[in-house]
């Protein structure tokens, strides 16, 4: 079954055992066989039979946002797809969007937590308004983080009001709509407008609630992602099929909803 990972990251040769080193110290989080760069990467999408992997970069600082642009237009492929970053305290962070949109990139990356902003912060709104007016998907960190235990600030419901004080923005919750707090997300985001990724939500084992979420979530709009190398993408794969019965809807999230998002052939 063709397979689009929606969700990983990878780093610049040169900066990948420091980062990935860095993101373990800080968190639980242990790196699978993938070792951080996109030759590692695409190593595990060839062992996993993934044809496409969406990498997303977090902008921590001013002056990552030409950086991660530059490699970004680097590394894109036919089977990377890379989304960039905007960094949200820069002054021309609505700038940046246009950059990000006029170099032909999908979409964008933020990550409330690591970039510490709140997500209904009334400066991010045009920030998001140019976002959904270049037509940019925004692959959005949503839920708790095992980097940042206790803090709440991307609970599902709130991440939502983004998307309606922003008619039209493509927004996509990562980790089934909220890491930790899948609760909220059924209550309140259930049959929305917005996508989400399965990243760090597959169970082990069939769960009434992980079922409810994929089935009764609005058509089209649930995507297989891994955040690889943080998971195995082989390993999520053959886990998602475990807890999928239904065919079809399996290959939506594996291939068909993500494809049409991005605008691949199918
Ligand atoms: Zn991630």
């Amino acid at each position: 079954m063709k397979t689009i990972d929606f969700h990983t990251h990878a780093f610049p040769d040169f900066l990948a055992e420091q980062a990935i080193g860095a993101i373990e110290a800080s968190s639980s989080l242990q790196r699978s066989h993938a070792d951080g760069t996109v030759s590692g990467l695409l190593r595990s999408m060839d062992t996993a039979g993934i044809e496409v992997s969406v990498i997303a970069s977090i902008a921590t600082a001013e002056k990552q946002f030409v950086s991660i642009l530059n490699w970004s237009r680097e590394i894109a492929s036919d089977r990377i797809i890379p989304f960039p970053s905007i960094y949200p305290f820069s002054a021309d962070a609505v700038q940046q969007a246009e950059q990000v949109a006029d170099a032909g990139f999908r979409g964008v990356k933020l990550h409330p937590l690591y970039q510490d902003f709140q997500p209904l912060n009334e400066r991010m709104m045009p920030i998001y308004g140019a976002i959904a007016d270049r037509d940019l998907i925004l692959l959005f960190h949503s839920g708790d983080d095992l980097a940042f235990l206790g803090d709440h600030r991307c609970m599902p419901s709130t991440m939502l009001q983004v998307q309606k004080r922003v008619p039209g923005l493509k927004m996509v919750l990562s980790h089934l709509g909220g890491f930790s707090q899948y609760t909220d997300f059924e209550r309140h985001c259930l049959g929305s407008e917005a996508y989400i990724d399965v990243s760090f939500g597959i169970p082990d084992q069939p769960s009434e609630m992980f079922t409810h979420i994929v089935r009764d979530h609005t058509a089209g709009r649930v995507m297989f992602g891994t955040d690889s190398p943080w998971n195995d993408q082989k390993t999520e794969i053959e886990k998602l099929k475990r807890v999928i019965d239904k065919p079809d809807l399996l290959e939506d999230i594996l291939w068909n909803n993500a494809a049409e998002l991005l605008g691949i052939g199918h």
